[in-house]
């Protein structure tokens, strides 16, 4: 699937969600007509509640679908862009169970368009700015080593990617951590308070570590899973690779 597409299928998920939050809003106008005074302010004030809301995300959702494919950078929408999409996320995720989606698709979709709102922002990083989040499951199972420790502690033996994402790191001098979850993860977040993260893992835990770590920046990279979930885990080196350039200052 192409990611234009995949893009899409949250944004129309997002539109489904806030033309249902507008039929609640006439659903509660309608109900105004009651007599009793208290019934008819808690109705208003409920009705007042949810217009105040169904705007910030129509306008949220506005932003969002020209800002991904008119590719305008209008960089100063980004927190109306990005609150909108935190706070409708439950209800998409909600729609998505009640229509029977690929739950995996909606947050692929959503881990999509967070990488491209952060190109679209251009903002830069120095390297030591940067940590590079991976999950353990990409270290080979039969390797010894403890790399969650320190991942200095790989012998680049070339069964794992590990090798790989140790020579890149030291080429572009920035931090790299394996973590054992996503509790870890945001544990290391909040000791060494980098100012962008790239994060690999699945579709689940990075779209939770994503909206978790608001508003700091967390560029998504999928796994991949050639032998399942957890196990023996890659990543598509190239990737990897233009996800950290995108985010780095200058051009190494
Ligand atoms: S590349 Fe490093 S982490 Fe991977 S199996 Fe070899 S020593 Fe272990």
């Amino acid at each position: 699937m192409n990611t234009i597409y995949k893009k899409r299928i949250f944004i129309v998920l997002m539109i489904l969600t806030v033309v249902v939050l507008m039929a609640t809003m006439l659903i509660f106008w309608l109900g105004v007509n009651n007599d009793i005074l208290a019934i008819k302010l808690i109705i208003w004030f409920v009705v007042a509640l949810i217009i105040a809301f169904v705007s910030l995300f129509c306008l949220g959702t506005l932003m969002l679908v020209q800002g991904i494919f008119l590719k305008s950078k209008f960089a100063f929408f980004n927190p109306v862009i990005k609150g909108s999409i935190k706070m409708l996320y439950p209800l998409v995720m909600m729609f998505c169970k009640l229509l029977k989606l690929d739950e995996m698709q909606i947050k692929g979709s959503f881990i999509e368009i967070n990488n491209q709102l952060l190109l679209n922002n251009k903002v830069k990083y120095l390297p030591e700015e940067i940590l590079v989040l991976l999950p353990h499951c990409i270290q080979n199972a039969s390797c010894t080593h403890k790399i969650t420790h320190d991942i200095e502690n790989c012998t680049q033996c070339g069964k794992c990617q590990i090798k790989d994402i140790l020579i890149m790191s030291k080429k572009y001098k920035i931090n790299v951590l394996v973590a054992t979850g996503g509790t870890i993860a945001r544990r290391k977040i909040k000791e060494l308070k980098p100012k962008a993260v790239m994060a690999v893992a699945c579709e689940r835990d990075l779209t939770s570590g994503i909206i978790d770590c608001e508003p700091l920046p967390v560029i998504g990279v999928i796994n991949i899973r050639p032998n399942g979930p957890c196990f023996n885990t890659g990543v598509n080196l190239d990737e990897f690779k233009i996800g950290l350039e995108s985010l780095l200052k200058e051009e190494i």
